[in-house]
Formats: C-alpha cells, sequence, structure tokens
C-alpha cells in the first residue's frame, strides 16, 4: 500500500466512525426530546391556567362535512365553574379535545343542537377517551333532540365487543363497567340543565329539513355564550342571544358554495352540484350571521363550522361582508382556540394546540 492510500484508509475509517457516532448520538439527542415531550405533555395541567372567574370556550371541531385535514367536525366545548359541557361532537371532536388537554373526566354532558351526522359522528372516541383515558365510573349524558336516545342505543351496539377486550385487559379500577355508553335524555326546548348556577337554555333554530335543530345558550354569574348550532338566519337566535359575551356562530358564504356547484357541473357531477346548491338555503352566510350579532347587541361573534373549508388564509374570504352587519370584535376560529369570558374585556384569545 502506498503512502497516499494508507492516508486515504486511515481518513475514510475516521469520517465512517464519527459518521457512526453522529448517528448514535443524534439517536441519543432524539430519545432525550422525545422522554421530554412525553414528560410535558402527561404532565401538561390547562386547567391550571384557566381563570376558575371565567367561562372558557374550546373551539374542538370548526369544520362540517366538506372533508378537512385542519379542522374537525363540529364541537364546541365550555369549561365554567370546573365542569366541561360539550355542544356537538363530530369526527374527530374526542381527539382534538384529549390534544387540548381539556378534562374529559369532568364532562357533564354533551349536548347535541341536531341530529346531521357531522354533529355526532365523534361520539365513540369521545365516549372512549372519557371512559377508559378518565377511569369514568357513570356512562356519559346526551342531551338532543328525539332520536338521540336511537343513536346513543346503536353506538353502544356497535361499541360493545370493543367495550368487553377493554374492560378485560385493564381491569374495572381503570375501565369501570359503569361507566361505558351513555344516557340518553331527549329535550324540549327551554332549560335543559341548571345546576351549581350554570343555566344552559335550548331553543329552536331554522335548519329545515332537520327538525328540530336547537341553539343552546349557557349562563353562569352574569357571564354567557350563545352557540347557533347550524341554522339559516334567525330570529329567534337573536332573542335568545340577547346581550350575550359571546355568540358561537356557524357561517357558509353562498358565493364559494356557487362556485363549487358550478364546477361540480362543469366536470359532469350533476349530484355534487345539485348537493353544493341545496345546502345553501339551511346556513347563515358571514353577513346574515353579523346581523343576527348586531340585533342580540353580543360583545363579540366567532365563527365555526366554517364551510367551505379552506386553508387558514383565506378564512377571512369565507367570512367576509361580516364587519358590514355587526361592528364588534369577530373571529374566524380554528380548532384547539378558546376565548375566555371575563365579562369586562373582550374575550381573551390563545390556541390550546399551537
Ligand atoms: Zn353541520
Ligand atoms: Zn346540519
Amino acid at each position: 500500500m502506498t503512502k497516499n492510500a494508507r492516508r486515504i484508509l486511515i481518513f475514510l475509517s475516521g469520517a465512517a466512525l464519527i459518521g457512526g457516532l453522529t448517528y448514535a448520538n443524534r439517536e441519543a439527542l432524539l430519545h432525550r426530546a422525545f422522554e421530554r415531550a412525553v414528560d410535558k405533555g402527561i404532565g401538561r395541567d390547562v386547567v391550571a391556567s384557566l381563570d376558575p372567574k371565567d367561562i372558557h370556550v374550546g373551539f374542538c371541531g370548526t369544520g362540517s362535512p366538506l372533508p378537512s385535514r385542519d379542522r374537525a367536525s363540529a364541537c364546541t366545548a365550555v369549561w365554567v365553574g370546573g365542569k366541561l359541557f360539550i355542544f356537538d361532537a363530530g369526527e374527530g371532536a374526542g381527539e382534538t379535545l384529549s390534544l387540548m388537554g381539556l378534562p374529559l373526566g369532568k364532562t357533564e354532558g354533551v349536548f347535541l343542537t341536531h341530529l346531521h351526522s357531522d354533529h355526532f359522528e365523534g361520539l365513540g372516541p369521545l365516549a372512549l377517551q372519557r371512559w377508559a383515558g378518565a377511569s369514568a365510573a357513570t356512562p356519559l349524558p346526551l342531551f338532543g333532540p328525539a332520536g338521540t336516545n336511537q343513536i346513543a342505543q346503536g353506538l353502544m351496539l356497535a361499541y360493545g365487543p370493543d367495550s368487553k377486550f377493554r374492560m378485560a385487559h385493564h381491569g374495572p379500577k381503570v375501565v369501570p363497567p359503569s361507566g361505558f355508553g351513555y344516557v340518553a335524555k331527549e329535550i324540549a326546548p327551554g332549560v335543559v340543565y341548571d345546576a351549581a348556577g350554570i343555566r344552559i337554555t335550548a331553543f329552536p333554530v331554522h335548519h329545515d329539513p332537520v327538525t328540530p335543530a336547537f341553539g343552546y345558550r349557557l349562563d353562569w354569574q352574569g357571564k354567557s355564550v350563545t352557540i347557533s348550532g347550524d341554522t339559516a338566519k334567525s330570529d329567534t337566535l337573536a332573542h335568545m342571544a340577547k346581550g350575550t359575551d359571546l355568540l358561537v356562530h356557524e357561517v357558509l358564504n353562498r358565493d364559494m358554495v356557487q362556485s363549487m356547484a358550478d364546477a361540480a357541473a362543469r366536470h359532469g357531477q350533476p349530484n355534487r352540484a345539485k348537493i353544493f346548491r341545496d345546502i345553501q338555503g339551511y346556513h347563515a352566510s358571514p353577513v346574515e350571521a353579523g346581523e343576527v350579532a348586531a340585533k342580540a347587541g353580543a360583545k363579540m361573534l366567532a365563527f365555526t363550522h366554517i364551510v367551505p373549508s379552506v386553508p387558514k388564509a383565506m378564512t377571512g374570504l369565507v367570512i367576509a361582508g361580516a364587519d358590514h352587519a355587526y361592528k364588534g370584535p369577530i373571529r374566524a376560529m380554528r380548532d384547539g382556540d378558546m376565548l375566555s369570558i371575563n365579562g369586562k374585556d373582550a374575550p381573551a384569545y390563545r390556541n390550546l394546540l399551537d
């Protein structure tokens, strides 16, 4: 071997050794980062960071039935007085609530606005996360219009085999048999929950042919939040939201959805085009939602159930015009967002997933 060849060989083995060491080191570094993230994630206490005097409104699903990678389907959670109230549980709601760090074990009830599937498809995973994740010893209270019991019974049937595996695997202390499933309560408009000073009132909104369809208002210590559910422009909603601190309203931009209908028609998809035309009638435009907020004298307007589901940068387009009708603060919500109502200032904003 020449001197030069020897030098090259030494250099190459040195490089290989350094490369190997760096790689092993990289794994160790990643492992340490993982350990730190696990410790932080599992030890996270979101509730400790929430002022107990405020009403905290979490957005656990801001999407609609139109598929979206960014938005779970309908879900709004209210943390108040140490209790969690969940309004609708569309697909992805349970996972989003868990990622947000809200304590599912403290759920007082899930309140369905209506029985479109994008408002209840997330119930199965949500009930499982609460039951197995928080060792709930009582079934999940489920409030909603006529038909809610059928959904509860159907889900319990569907999750029957899974529940047996969980109980056999983890034992009754961790997964108490008494905590499986739901207790359904079919409700009519009026006060549907009244305890510890927290009052929830259901009222009818317009979402024909889906009847009944409800909105909800939650009141506590002079503060309130009102949730529209799915509705075309509704005077009842404006009346029920009178003076509310926060109006959470659905929204559909008709021009944009009409463009989708036109595109479907152009591409030989008449059935899809019809659906895009049909849905325009039973949702509210941004201007109509703004008018409702103005008539109610709501202190803030937050948009959810955003149709069409566009990337964040384009959300402003969907809600364009709302500010002509309503002069208070307006925000298009994202999954993980939280608005905290103290009754004096405009609700404080943060995102629990960022
Ligand atoms: Zn919907
Ligand atoms: Zn609907």
